[in-house]
């Protein structure tokens, strides 16, 4: 008993049992036999000293403990244990051996917990696993009902787990799909359930964490609430509803998710975050600002879970000059890849709608510099509205002329006068650039987003249409004619 005794403690100490592993005795000179409390249950285990390798003999309710006296009634249970369910292991084989993790996960934690075992949801994860730890771009398809969401749930982790005990790396894992709804499912579903097995089976020490990283706009800013507030309240009357809702969301301070409240789009769209937060001087009680900085900071982040435009997005400014949109992560699973090449040509495109510019003018219109031309300057914002007007004008006329359909396959050909309204606007955009104070938080359409746009539509490389929203509001639109290349570079 002695030697045995030793052993185990020598495996509890080096990892491969489980620390609060109790011995009992050992049978036939060969199985340790000891147990585990797990939450409200008892797991008895025999370890084979030869193999090293575990197998669970019984489980019993907390207080239904085996004691030297009843320890023989176990042996028809060890017996059968022993022989015909050796598979469940219950040590850590991360690093020597990730696939047999994959392989128990689904073969024993997932049926312990009421799920079927299904050989294609095993050999899908397991390519996923193959495609992570390899650098290579696993493609892969798998019919309704395969279980893949979990399937790349459970390789990832492991993939995850297996590097940082080999590589010492510690980053999330990025989980990019299309639809909301299936985000939302991932992190406030999928993922706790798994957490919650893994650490019942000992395959995991701490429960899995994961973070929905939705679009700034779907965040609340205190700068432009305030901003807008202020505005509104001068007109009690006939702001009275959106007064009221404000006051509603001011005492619930905190919550910086406006998808929270039941509010409509276009009130959401003056309080959210948008443009650049630099310089700005709310920034030390921001709530949002706050959030990202725990989000970037948080060492223990195992999923960041977000949609395909955001995580292009990232891609796109990951070199500009400022807080990277999203995490750098260890592996990337693009769920619903069938949405990925238009969301890409969404992301990658640029548009101008024809309220833009106006928002701009607004925005900017008393943050002139004091040592500029006060004159110059409202001139130039004169001129840039009227060149707006004509230019959206004369692409109204081209949309009645043409009939053009309300997909992209319209797409136009700019004239000559068009793209010379585009310089033209572009020249005013950079002179009240130069004249105006440095500022760019709190601008819902800021004067880098206007140049970026009017760079991209009159490059040759791009394919330009007209987009209408569902108000009739008219965009002129671009995206890369290269796109599959720059996917290659950027993604
Ligand atoms: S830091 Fe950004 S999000 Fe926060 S109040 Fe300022 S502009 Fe708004």
């Amino acid at each position: 008993m002695t030697a045995t005794f030793a052993l185990l403690e020598d495996w509890k100490y080096s990892g491969k049992v489980h620390k609060d592993a109790t011995y009992d005795f050992t049978f036939e000179d060969r199985y340790i036999i000891y147990h585990i409390t797990l939450r409200n249950k008892v797991d008895y285990i025999a370890l084979d000293i030869i193999t090293g390798l575990s197998s669970s003999v019984i489980t019993k309710r907390k207080g239904e403990l085996y004691t030297e006296a009843s320890f023989r009634k176990l042996i028809p249970h060890i017996l059968y244990s022993v022989k015909y369910t050796g598979d469940k292991r219950y040590l850590n084989r991360f690093a020597d051996d990730p696939l047999k993790v994959i392989d128990s996960i689904f073969r024993v934690v997932l049926p312990g917990n009421g799920y079927s075992i299904r050989e294609e949801q095993i050999d899908l994860s397991k390519k996923m696993y193959i495609g992570f730890t390899e650098k290579q771009a696993a493609l892969c398809e798998a019919e309704v009902g395969t279980g893949k969401t979990l399937s790349y749930l459970v390789a990832a982790i492991v993939a995850k787990h297996h590097n940082g005990i080999k590589y010492g790396q510690n980053l999330p894992v990025t989980v990019t799909t299309s639809s909301i709804e299936l985000q939302k499912a991932i992190v406030e579903r999928e993922i706790p359930n798994l957490s919650k097995m893994l650490l019942d089976y000992y395959i995991i020490e701490k429960p899995l964490t994961a973070v929905l990283r939705k679009g700034k706009e779907h965040y609340f800013c205190r700068y432009r609430f305030e901003d807008f507030f202020k505005n509104i309240k001068k007109y009690p009357e006939k702001y009275k509803t959106e007064i009221e809702i404000l006051k509603q969301i001011e005492k619930t301070c905190g919550c910086i998710d406006l998808d929270k409240y039941r509010i409509s789009g276009t009130l959401k769209s003056r309080i959210c975050v948008k443009g650049s937060c630099a310089g700005c001087r709310r920034m030390k009680d921001c709530a949002y600002s706050d959030f990202c900085s725990k989000m970037y900071s948080c060492s223990e982040l195992d999923f960041q879970v977000t949609n395909h435009n955001m995580y292009l997005m990232a891609q796109k400014t990951k070199a500009e000059d400022h807080l990277p949109l999203l995490r750098e992560s260890c592996f990337v699973v693009v769920d619903e890849a069938h949405k990925f090449k238009e969301a890409a040509e969404d992301t990658f495109g640029e548009k101008i709608g024809e309220k833009d510019i106006e928002k701009y003018v607004n925005g900017v219109k008393f943050l002139r510099s004091p040592v500029s031309d006060r004159i110059k300057y409202r001139e130039s914002l004169e001129k840039l509205l009227k060149e707006n007007t004509e230019l959206f004008k004369s692409l109204r006329k081209l949309r009645h002329d043409n009939d053009i359909d309300e997909d992209r396959e319209s797409i136009i050909k700019l004239s000559a006068i068009q793209t010379g309204r585009l310089k033209r606007m572009m020249q005013l955009i950079e002179k009240i650039e130069d004249m105006k104070i440095n500022r760019s938080y709190g601008i819902p359409v800021t004067g880098m987003l206007l140049k970026n746009a009017i760079t991209a539509l009159n490059k040759g490389s791009s394919i330009v249409w007209l987009d209408t929203d569902e108000n009739g509001i008219l965009s002129l639109c671009c995206t890369p004619k290269d796109i599959n290349n720059i996917l290659r570079e950027k993604v």
